[in-house]
């Protein structure tokens, strides 16, 4: 009895400690009466507030944008700024994707410190998505600048420093591209700090530097660091992407931060001024405040060089050079090879088992997961992700479970080998793919290989579990903040690795249970866990479900229909009409829809003003009738060969794609009424292209789908809109 006390009892900390993984990346309270030279989050917030006052989406070039821009503006100058707005419409594509967005943008600029010097430069945008209020995105960076504005203006500065608050970064980044490529401080630049958000709370995490990051490192000043290098090479690979992605084509040193926590509030209209932490404020302002200030007061670091680095647990930042980094790495894998050489007698069977329980974890999490997805629609986890996140942690133990009772009669020794083995052996993959990752894996096993051979191996080997955890637990957490929970089984495998240094050192204990209670007791909470997950709400006031109404009218053939853009789950019982899901010309992903009136509405037009022979294909020029809609997009098919646009002074390729994906052209703003493009396309054969016009309204018929959405859901990431879309030939 007393062994299976202890063994529940130590595996039920475990768990604990997972539950409570989040605590590790705690926030700085807000200080209440901050000290002299210090980032004063409560003035910040109080600035937001003045130029949020109404909390309405101010998409570019808009009227609300107008408005937010001047109050901006009256609080840089009572800062003591002296800002100028520049005015360009601008063109701007993305690495990925082929799009060209278009835009009129005016750039808030303002420089402080001495005339002679390359810049810092200190950016956020001032535009929200047409969701939502934008008080994290970039509301919490728009603050931040203004708070650090008021703390450096005035005092000796060893080179200027510019604050760059810019429009139309939601639209496609095209205020950073007007100052990259138009903006004369550009070619004087050295240095450039981002601040953006993709959420509401949770630490400002510096996600991305400039390459090689040397200098970007030795810049980066905090007291409580969210970093790794690992996050730059993931970043790269996600769609995502920050004006940082313009810039990137400066040899500038760059340091990009950003707040994630709660997706569900991005791009919605529930990225309010109520939700955003003031402790994630405070958390910016004061990394933002420390880096900007040792960027501009000391001379800058130029060495070269690539280094990697870490957090721990939110407390200190380790950077070693890259080249350490590797060499540590490689010694520890020959190190490792060579004691599990030492210890072969039963090698083989001790690496199978581990490696079964990383995969193990991931086949019942994904079982789970999927069984739940068979009884319940749309994204069922939104509302409690913690509960789905822990289920996780509670598949990895249970995962973990059979192998290690098989393990049962192998040496202890034998089977730590095996583990800092495969651990090693996922290090190197890892390092394939993400190189900045390797400086993860050489704590734990470095710590754990001084302990070999001597008395302390068991000692050592529980601190270096402990320090796996603190080095994995955060990055667990700050992963399915990013990626969300709807395929949580996939972080399995990362909490199995996590515990299983912690499973071997309980061997002892395991040694004297029999299989059938440890079985049971796991099996048992698996299924209370998994149960708990699949009972629990799917939204919450928080938390709740994207729901967004589209009234949407072809107006070549005069139909209108209704459509709802959700997470999949059928409609309300209350909800007017008949529903099916179909997909829809204006965008890729398919709706809820259901025949609507006809409805007087305005009209997209496109008209062709000229056509001919250029080098690469032939020059379209087309002039935008926009009815009075926030954007206008052509959208034209994947078999079409486009090369670039050219509006106004910028001329910009496609992005580049999938063969199968669509080509757009996208503009966005009062301004695209009456806009002209020069559109280069290869080949003579006509293109058919949809002209899709779409307004953040919906017709007064609409009254009673709006009165029936469900009191948890709101729009997010497509705001509620009108959208009429009409075919032409190019
Ligand atoms: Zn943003």
């Amino acid at each position: 009895m007393r062994t299976y006390l202890a063994l529940g009892g130590a595996l039920l900390l475990l768990l604990a400690a997972f539950w409570f993984k989040g605590a590790l990346l705690t926030l700085p309270d807000v200080r209440g009466a901050p000290a002299a030279g210090t980032f004063d989050t409560g003035r910040a917030l109080a600035r937001l507030g003045r130029i949020l006052p109404d909390q309405r989406p101010h998409p570019v070039d808009s009227a609300a944008g107008d408005a937010v821009r001047e109050r901006i503006l009256a609080e840089m100058r009572a800062v003591g700024l002296d800002p100028h707005v520049t005015d360009d419409f601008a063109c701007n594509s993305m690495r990925r994707g082929r799009a060209v967005s278009c835009a009129r943008v005016r750039n808030i600029v303002a420089t402080i410190g001495p005339r002679g010097g390359h810049h810092l430069l200190a950016v956020a945008h001032y535009d929200s998505s047409p969701v939502g209020p934008g008080a994290g995105d970039d509301g919490i960076g728009v603050a931040t600048l203004l708070e650090v504005a008021a703390q450096l203006r005035g005092q000796r500065l060893a080179r200027p420093l510019t604050f760059l608050i810019n429009e139309g970064e939601e639209a496609g980044l095209i205020g950073a591209r007007a100052f990259n490529d138009r903006h004369p401080v550009a070619g004087n630049t050295a240095a450039l700090v981002n601040l953006e958000a993709r959420g509401v709370t949770g630490p400002a995490i510096m996600f991305e530097t400039s390459r090689p990051n040397r200098s970007a490192i030795a810049a980066f000043a905090a007291d409580r660091p969210v970093a790794n290098s690992l996050t730059t090479d993931f970043y790269r690979m996600i769609p995502n992407s920050t004006d940082v992605a313009v810039f990137e084509e400066r040899d500038w040193t760059i340091l990009n931060f950003a707040v994630i926590g709660n997706e569900t509030r991005y791009h919605s209209a529930g990225d309010t001024l109520e939700a955003l932490d003031p402790r994630s404020v405070q958390h910016m302002g004061d990394q933002a405040l420390a880096t900007i200030r040792g960027l501009v007061t000391e001379p800058p670091e130029t060495r070269a060089g690539e280094v990697h680095y870490t957090d721990v647990a939110g407390r200190m930042l380790i950077v070693v050079p890259a080249m350490l980094s590797f060499a540590l790495l490689a010694i520890l894998s020959l190190f490792w090879a060579w004691t599990g050489w030492k210890r072969r007698r039963g090698l083989g069977l001790a690496v199978a088992a581990i490696v079964a329980g990383l995969v193990d974890a991931a086949v019942i999490g994904w079982a789970a997961q999927f069984a739940i997805g068979l009884l319940r629609d749309g994204a069922w986890w939104r509302g409690y992700p913690e509960i789905t996140g822990f289920a996780v942690a509670v598949s990895a133990l249970a995962g973990c479970a059979g192998p290690m009772l098989l393990l049962r009669e192998r040496r202890i020794e034998t089977v730590r080998a095996a583990f800092w083995l495969v651990l090693i052996m996922l290090a190197i993959i890892l390092t394939l793919v993400a190189p900045g990752g390797a400086i993860l894996f050489i704590l734990p096993p470095l710590v754990a290989a001084l302990g070999v051979g001597t008395r302390w191996e068991r000692p050592a080997a529980l601190v270096a579990a402990a320090l796996l955890f603190l080095l994995f637990a955060p990055l667990l957490e700050l992963l399915e903040t990013l990626l969300g929970h709807g395929s949580a089984w996939m972080f399995a495998p990362l909490a199995a690795a996590i515990l299983w240094p912690w499973l071997i050192e309980l061997k002892p204990l395991v040694v004297r249970a029999r299989t059938g209670p440890v079985v049971g007791g796991i099996g048992a909470a698996l299924a209370a866990v998994w149960l708990w997950a699949a009972l629990a709400p799917a939204y919450s006031e928080d938390r709740r479900q994207r729901f967004s109404i589209e009234y949407a009218v072809d107006a070549d053939s005069g139909q209108a229909r209704w459509a709802v853009a959700n997470d999949g789950a059928p409609l309300p019982a209350a909800f007017p009409g008949a529903w099916t899901r179909d997909p829809v010309p204006w965008s890729s992903a398919p709706r809820w829809t259901a025949t609507a009136p006809s409805l007087p509405v305005g009209v997209p037009s496109l008209e062709l003003l000229s056509q001919r022979e250029a080098p690469g294909g032939r020059l379209v020029t087309v002039r935008i009738a926009g009815a009075g809609f926030d954007s206008v997009a052509l959208r034209m098919p994947p078999g079409a060969v486009l090369r670039s646009v050219r509006a106004g002074a910028f001329t910009r390729p496609f992005g580049e794609g999938g063969n199968t994906d669509p080509w757009y052209l996208r503009c966005v703003g009062r301004s695209c009424d009456g806009a002209t493009f020069e559109i280069l396309v290869g080949g003579r054969t006509p293109i058919e292209v949809t002209l899709i016009g779409a307004a953040s309204a919906l017709p007064e018929a609409a009254r009673p789908l709006l009165a029936a959405r469900p009191r948890l859901a709101r729009p997010q990431y497509s705001a509620d809109s009108t959208i009429v879309t009409r075919r032409f030939r190019l």
